[in-house]
């Protein structure tokens, strides 16, 4: 039996010709990819902190639980996309499909309600979604969430929505429009599902399989369904925003009037839900309208509010809380995308050169000499021969080498070789970190 399960995972992990790959939907990150992604957390940072947003990193398994209370039944993620997996402990554990339900957790297990509130924080890293894969759809895909929790003031909404506007224009996102809607809090809500819910009875015999199963556990669902048929439907489908109590009412003006203020063009959904059931009041999504491969809009953010999700969870307390996730992978992809930088990526000033044993082995001593005073340089410290490593030299474009051969290695010295004069000299060790430094 064991033989047959190790045969079976061997097979899985290889392809028709034998060789290894990784599972469906992920992917490893690496060269220019990985700088795109570098470069684009970086600049998510730093705009989050400008926002006051702090940092916190969760777990990436965390108990099922946590999900299944939070974003609820009835819902793509929890019946059908989420990772799970039972420890030899036997605790039921999930890879994480969303950060906000985490969050959430984290919160009430510091006791994060006796700090100054709200508490604003930010993450980021993967998420994990048994999905189909296609464009901009992975199965392990990253996300930059920004969330303010303890506050139900309509500023905070403001507040994310523009901090996830100016994270997306940063990294040189256009044409982008935000689609908002309220579905209101416990209040309200109940007499819009029970108006939904009827409207959908109506029309039960036009609905499709799937959605009829939705009306019995999640009737909101049907709102953002992808059938063409119950397309159809909803377009005469009652609007939550009708039935608003007069204090949700106030709360998505202001919030509108917030960004009409800060000049953010939105536009009212009614169909927009969002799937998971943990959301109050405000939802939105950030969607690019133009610019992709095939031009179909691609949502590349989403968030709202979430004011009840701490009960769920098993908070004593209410701890409103409001936020957005981005989907990294869509921005970086994107043909927009500014490629932002990595701070960290150097280009090397100087390729460094050395030739013949007695070299070679004082060669990393060197080398540590320019890492400490910040010089980036680029090697070959396998390679040998002079030949070999100029041909480096020259197709990295390095403005200088140093060349460090065996009589250099005795005489403590190197030779510094501008390239593009090819006139080079010869410089003692102890005075080389302030002959380049004179260096252009
Ligand atoms: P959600 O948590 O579903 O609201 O997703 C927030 C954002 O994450 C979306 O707007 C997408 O940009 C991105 N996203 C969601 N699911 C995936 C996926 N399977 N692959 C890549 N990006 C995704």
């Amino acid at each position: 039996m064991r033989k047959i399960k190790e045969n079976k995972i061997r097979k899985e992990s290889k392809n028709k010709t034998g060789d290894v790959f990784s599972p469906k939907g992920m992917r490893d990150l690496m060269n220019e990819e990985y700088y795109s992604f570098q470069g684009f957390f970086e600049k998510a940072q730093e705009i989050a902190v400008y926002y006051g947003f702090k940092p916190i990193e969760t777990p990436v398994l965390e108990h099922k639980e946590i999900f299944t209370t939070g974003i609820g039944k009835g819902t793509d993620i929890v019946d059908k996309e989420m990772y799970t997996l039972k420890t030899k402990g036997g605790d039921h554990l999930a890879l994480r499909p969303e950060h906000t339900a985490p969050l959430m957790r984290a919160y009430i297990e510091h006791g994060m309600q006796t700090m100054p509130q709200p508490v604003l924080l930010y993450q980021y890293g993967p998420s994990f979604r048994h999905d189909k894969p296609q464009r901009g759809r992975y199965r392990q895909f990253w996300q930059f969430d920004c969330d303010a929790l303890g506050s139900e003031k309509s500023i905070m909404d403001a507040l994310v929505i523009k901090t996830c506007m100016s994270i997306l224009e940063e990294s040189g996102a256009e044409n982008l429009s935000i689609d908002i809607n309220s579905i209101g809090d416990k209040e309200c809500r109940n007499g819009y599902i029970k108006e939904l819910t009827s409207y959908y009875r109506k029309n039960i015999n036009q609905l499709p399989a799937i959605d009829k199963e939705r009306l019995k556990i999640n009737p909101l669902r049907i709102l953002d369904s992808k059938e063409e048929k119950t397309k159809e439907i909803n377009v005469g489908a009652p609007d939550s925003v009708s039935f608003l109590c007069p204090s949700c009412k106030k709360h998505f003006k202001e919030v509108l009037e917030y960004l009409e203020e800060m000049k953010i063009q939105y536009n009212i959904n009614k169909n927009l839900v969002r799937g998971l059931s943990y959301y109050t009041r405000t939802v939105f999504e950030i969607i690019e309208q133009k610019g992709t491969e095939d031009d179909t809009p691609m949502a590349l953010a989403g968030g709202g509010r979430y004011d009840y999700l701490a009960r769920q969870l098993g908070s004593k307390k209410d701890v409103p809380g409001v936020g957005f996730s981005i989907g990294v992978d869509r921005i970086v992809t994107s043909s927009w995308y500014k490629k932002l930088a990595p701070r960290i990526l150097k280009k090397p000033k100087i390729y460094f050169i050395q030739l013949g044993g007695e070299a070679k082995l004082k060669s990393l001593n060197i080398i540590e000499i320019l890492r400490k005073a910040h010089i980036p340089i680029a090697q070959s410290l396998s390679k040998d021969s002079l030949g070999s490593q100029l041909a480096i030299a020259e197709k990295l474009n390095t403005p200088y080498t140093l060349i460090f051969g065996v009589k250099e290695a005795l005489d403590n010295s190197v030779i510094v070789r501008d390239m593009a004069s090819r006139s080079q000299e010869t410089v003692k060790l102890s005075k080389l970190l302030e002959y380049l430094k004179e260096l252009k």
